[in-house]
């Protein structure tokens, strides 16, 4: 696999249907971030979590992973319960929100319509994905949020989709970390019912105890 930066640059070419949705929306809300949204948090994190893509008025707006969408107010609010952040979270990241041992990144890191990547877009961005957890020299554990993530994940650690087991709560090895499958906190999986905030602080309470314990 070709070697990359754990960052892709701001301009990152890859992705031709990304990079027209980049400039379509930057020429619509000249405001707006519209790049590829960078990870977020410190760089000895022992937690990974791994989101599918920026949202169009989420991290692609606002430039920080899971900050102006609804999923963000979930995962943020799990992540404090557990003492992975700290302080306020705003949806426009007007605040001091600060990651604790944890950081997050996306397996696409260029907004997709519709909130779906193509499989050519996920693999062109999985070198970022790769360097990123290669680049987290304490990393013991990732939590993949969705089965995109999941995938991209194994993938990226030079592994098969079907080395782990999908679904909410499993949770298997890979290669020397922990891996943690959990729903996506998408509105349509709160919403209905699908992930709860229990079933989704249980996952996070688990990578509390594999890091502790
Ligand atoms: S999704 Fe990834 S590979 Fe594709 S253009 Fe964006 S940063 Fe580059």
């Amino acid at each position: 696999m070709e070697t990359k930066t754990p960052e892709p640059p701001r301009d990152c070419p890859l992705c031709p249907r990304l990079v027209a949705y980049r400039a379509a929306n930057a020429s619509a809300h000249p405001d707006w971030f519209n790049g590829p949204a960078p990870s977020f948090g410190p760089s000895d994190a022992r937690l990974l979590v791994a989101g599918l893509a920026p949202g169009r008025t989420g991290a692609n707006r606002t430039g920080r992973p899971f900050t102006g969408d609804h999923a963000g107010v979930l995962l943020y609010a799990t992540l404090k319960a557990q003492g992975f952040a700290r302080g306020a979270y705003d949806p426009n990241g007007a605040d001091d929100l600060e990651l604790i041992d944890c950081m997050i990144t996306n397996a696409v890191r260029c907004a997709p319509p519709g909130n779906k990547p193509e499989g050519s877009e996920e693999a062109n961005c999985r070198p970022f994905l790769a360097a990123r957890i290669a680049a987290l020299p304490r990393l013991k554990v990732i939590v993949t949020l969705g089965d995109v993530s999941r995938r991209n994940v194994l993938k990226a650690l030079g592994l098969r989709a079907s080395a782990g087991v999908p679904g909410h709560g499993s949770e298997f090895a890979a290669g020397p970390y922990v891996v943690l499958n959990s729903y996506h906190c998408s509105r349509l999986n709160t919403n209905t019912g699908r992930l709860t905030p229990q079933m989704f602080e249980a996952v996070f309470g688990r990578a509390r105890g594999l890091l502790d314990g």
